[in-house]
């Protein structure tokens, strides 16, 4: 229920447009790396300090306006620009309807591949990370597109789907994040227990760091992280072919420790204005992420907001359960 409840308001464009204008709330500042490109490259530079590579993301999703992801794009290659001239250990992630996926095909595809064109001047990898089941095709196609002009340009895929093996064998030889999967998706294409998801999690894991190219194992699960240290050495399995990957500010300690013990880790910085939708996901990840929020509780306005936000979610899911009765 409360996965749904922020689920459904990670999605709402209300809100989005809301959240943006009060900057940094409920708590995001602890999980985003900052409001623009200058903090995003000095929180880069103290984690490569600790032996930690990046992957940056500009944060933005859900844009239906083509000057909204032709400025989406700029950003990204001002990133671009700014990892090659500050020569900072970082690549780039970047989400497709962010770029206009779900305006035009063409325009997304155009637009990524001038990001990615950019990208390999300077030898700078690009992850498209993979959002819900609707967009996974058109990305999965912008790939195909892309990656026989490219070899920088790698995907996402998300354990929860029932055919996610099928797509892992057909990409082994792109550099993939391999993830649990973060989206509400129907029972029809994809695994609800999480008990499933863990397992399918291991199985991937294991058939991509055998059969696959690179692999990046995104997850703050201390279990599967502990599985798959023995996993390799056992299979013995280079770490030049695999690396941890967590997102910025969760499990600091965790991300550091792996570093030190000589593990590929990459952790994965967002920044920018448009943080709420992600923001959101990682609540409905984790209801024990709410405690960012709690420190934020007597800030009124952020308050009022997620009062309006949880008021209106809930009428809109007991009128839709009203109305289909
Ligand atoms: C780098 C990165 C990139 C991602 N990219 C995508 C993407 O492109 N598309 C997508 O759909 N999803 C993406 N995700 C999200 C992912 O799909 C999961 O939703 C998310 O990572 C939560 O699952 P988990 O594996 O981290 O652990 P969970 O299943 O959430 O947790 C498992 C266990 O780990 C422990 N744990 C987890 N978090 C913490 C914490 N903060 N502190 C202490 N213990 C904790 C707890 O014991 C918990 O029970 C990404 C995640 C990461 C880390």
């Amino acid at each position: 229920m409360l996965k749904d409840l922020f689920i459904g308001l990670s999605q709402n464009e209300f809100l989005n447009t809301a959240a943006k204008k009060y900057g940094l709330k409920l708590g995001a500042q602890n999980v985003v790396a900052g409001t623009n490109l200058d903090e995003a490259i000095q929180s880069i530079k103290e984690l490569n300090a600790h032996g930690i590579s990046c992957t940056v993301d500009n944060l933005g999703e859900f844009v239906y306006k083509k000057e909204e992801a032709a400025e989406a794009k700029k950003q990204i290659i001002e990133v671009i620009e700014a990892i090659h001239t500050n020569q900072v250990d970082a690549h780039i992630s970047l989400k497709p309807s962010q770029l206009g996926l779900d305006i035009d095909y063409v325009f997304c595809l155009e637009n990524v591949k001038e990001i990615v064109d950019r990208a390999s001047k300077y030898d700078i990898f690009v992850n498209m990370d993979m959002e819900d089941s609707k967009r996974l095709q058109p990305s999965f196609d912008i790939l195909d597109e892309l990656s026989g002009m490219y070899d920088n340009l790698g995907t996402v895929i998300q354990a929860y789907f029932f055919d996610a093996k099928d797509d892992l064998k057909k990409y082994k030889d792109c550099r993939l994040r391999i993830v649990k999967g973060a989206y509400k998706e129907p029972e029809e294409i994809a695994y609800q227990d999480k008990i499933d998801i863990d397992r399918n999690f291991i199985k991937l894991i294991e058939w991509h760091l055998l059969n696959g190219k690179f692999t990046s194992i995104a997850t703050h699960d201390h279990k599967v992280i502990n599985y798959v240290k023995d996993f390799v050495s056992v299979n013995n399995i280079s770490k030049e072919k695999f690396e941890f990957q967590m997102l910025y500010g969760f499990r600091k300690d965790m991300q550091l420790r792996l570093a030190k013990e000589g593990y590929n880790f990459c952790t994965y910085v967002p920044f920018g204005n448009d943080w709420y939708g992600y923001f959101m996901r990682r609540l409905a990840e984790r209801p024990q992420n709410l405690n960012l929020v709690a420190k934020q509780v007597f800030n009124k306005k952020t308050n009022t907001m997620l009062g309006v936000a949880a008021g209106a979610f809930l009428l809109g899911r007991l009128t839709k359960q009203h109305k289909n009765k």
